[in-house]
């Protein structure tokens, strides 16, 4: 049988505990320290040595087959002699007892009654272990970047030396809390915790060990998770079923947590309810919890920076073929004009005014082109040092649509794109022209770039203190999973060989928008087409033009309709 050396670093708790038992199953002596132990009132008889309800564990945790157990072999004949075991209680707690029982002979010899006796004993963690078990932990969590993947071997390292249960819970960016890892000592326990925390995620908001170590970033105690606490807590009766499956606990919850941060929250459960977690436990839990979050933070850190390195370089690699890309035709044009003027200088011919300025065209166009470029990569540094600035004026979103359409007409005629205007009455607000325009543009360019060369409407409305403009295209739109995205910093949606670009354009967009206190969003349909919608609060302007004008506004002459 598997056997349960004598622990020298047990410590005899209580008094002893003493039950005779006859042959027959006759229960002659059960003292109350006996019924203490093993959590029964005295029974009358026992069946084949076996206590009512309770369960000897082996060291791993599996159950004893019941012709093992000390009674039993006792009641067999056998000496049995002085060993720790773990006796799995009727309400599911555990309890770790000093035992030994011998069998009582009759006057022939033959075996009439058997003799078990008890004492409960608590085993104390040496600070060595402590220190090894920290030394451990630092070596797993450093050995992997990626720290978070090491938390499942971490809890083994406290399960089982320093409790039958461990869980660690993180609150994510969106401030969410989930179970990150989770185990058990008891395998069908294990299971049942996995499934209680799956259906119902721990709620911070809650009360309970795990509230408290959120809101206070201290440590929480709870002597042993009652029925009472069960009724109190449960969502519901699935909820308070698997909680009583799991069994009584006792609980130490401490706050992960770093730089003043509480990433999470690190908790030990022990079914041994008598045993109660004591200061250096605490103390020892609270230093791993920290140093857990240590290496989060840092593997955070690494991750966030190794990504601003990919970007970065991904971006460099973008700008600089972006901003070559309009200077070969440059060098071309200018090339090609030089040469001709060498060969008219030559014959005494002069250069004809048209070739000229149809270089001069071609080299505005990229000159413009590429200070652009250069205008959006200045307005990112800027955004990035919060040096936006807003002069603000009162103006006309109606009329400042109209304008940039009318600028953008030669481009959409060049590539057969139609532009409709639906802005029938002034829309007044408080915002900067040349930061309106620059939104307007950017909306409007995109639908052109990526608009296929279907229609491309615009419209203006407005909705109390509320300014709207919607720019429609159907063109090759945008999936749902990048709907977002493309408002970030550099981010795009479309391979750099089909469509060139920053991935700016939305973040300066959505930066500018913001800065005048509104929001900007995408809808689409991969396919179909796109509609970006930019709502703007007015501001403070006057009474009157917050109510609809149906004449053309201050300065809607501009305007190509
Ligand atoms: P860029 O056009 O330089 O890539 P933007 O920031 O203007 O940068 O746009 C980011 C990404 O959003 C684009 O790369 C593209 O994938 C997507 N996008 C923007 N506007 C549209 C649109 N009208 N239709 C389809 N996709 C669009």
């Amino acid at each position: 049988m598997e056997g349960n050396e004598l622990d020298l670093s047990a410590r005899v708790m209580d008094a002893e505990g003493l039950a005779l038992v006859e042959h027959s199953g006759r229960v002659l002596a059960f003292n109350t320290h006996a019924c203490a132990h093993f959590g029964i009132p005295a029974p009358a008889t026992v069946e084949h040595g076996r206590l009512p309800g309770c369960e000897w564990l082996r060291s791993d945790g599996t159950p004893l087959p019941p012709d093992e157990a000390p009674l039993a072999r006792a009641l067999a004949g056998e000496q049995v002699d002085a060993a720790v075991w773990t006796v799995l209680r009727p309400d599911g707690t555990r309890l770790r007892l000093q035992a030994t029982a011998a069998p009582v002979k009759g006057g022939e010899g033959q075996v009439a009654a058997a003799l078990l006796r008890t004492y409960a004993v608590e085993s104390r963690p040496t600070v060595l272990d402590t220190s090894r078990l920290l030394a451990e932990a630092g070596a797993l969590l450093g050995a992997s970047v990626d720290a978070e993947a090491q938390l499942g071997p971490l809890l083994k390292l406290l399960v089982p030396a320093l409790g039958d249960g461990a869980l660690l819970v993180l609150r994510s960016p969106g401030k969410d809390v989930s179970v990150v890892a989770s185990l058990h000592v008891d395998a069908g326990r294990d299971v049942l915790l996995r499934e209680l925390l799956e259906r119902y995620p721990p709620d911070p908001t809650l009360p309970g060990g795990l509230s408290h170590v959120f809101v206070t970033g201290a440590v929480a105690r709870l002597c042993v998770m009652s029925e009472e606490h069960v009724t109190t807590i449960a969502r519901d009766v699935e909820h308070a079923r698997l909680m009583r499956e799991v069994g009584p606990h006792g609980c130490l919850s401490v706050p992960v947590g770093a730089r003043g941060n509480v990433l999470g929250a690190l908790m030990l459960l022990r079914s041994n309810v008598l045993h109660a977690f004591d200061a250096e436990e605490e103390r020892f839990l609270a230093e791993l919890a920290h140093r857990t979050a240590l290496y989060l933070e840092n593997a955070r850190l690494l991750r966030e920076a190794r990504e601003a390195v990919r970007q970065r370089d991904e971006f460099l690699g973008i700008a600089s073929h972006e901003l070559k890309t309009p200077l070969t035709p440059l060098s071309l044009k200018v090339q090609l004009l030089q040469k001709q003027v060498t060969v008219l200088a030559r014959e005494g011919k002069p250069v004809p005014t048209e070739r000229v300025s149809e270089t001069l065209d071609v080299v505005q166009r990229q000159v413009r082109r590429l200070s652009r470029l250069v205008d959006n990569l200045l307005d990112v540094s800027r955004i990035s040092a919060g040096r936006l600035r807003l002069e603000v004026e009162e103006l006309d979103l109606a009329s400042v649509a109209a304008e940039i359409l009318y600028r953008f007409s030669p481009a959409a005629q060049q590539q057969g794109t139609e532009l409709e205007l639906h802005a029938p009455v002034p829309v007044v607000g408080r915002w900067d022209r040349l930061r309106l325009e620059q939104v307007v543009t950017n909306l409007l360019s995109n639908a052109l770039k990526y608009g296929a060369g279907h229609p491309v409407a615009l419209a203006v409305e407005a909705h109390g203190t509320t300014a709207r403009l919607t720019v429609t295209d159907h063109g090759i739109g945008i999936a749902p999973e990048d709907l977002a995205r493309i408002f970030e910093r550099f981010e795009r949606a479309v391979s750099d060989r089909h469509y060139g670009g920053l991935g700016l354009g939305l973040y300066i967009t959505r930066q500018i928008v913001e800065a005048f206190g509104g929001t900007v969003q995408a809808q689409s349909e991969p396919g179909q087409g796109s509609t970006f919608i930019l709502e703007l609060p007015r501001g403070d302007i006057p009474e009157e033009w917050l109510t609809a004008h149906a004449a053309p506004g201050p300065s809607s002459e501009s305007g190509p309709d």
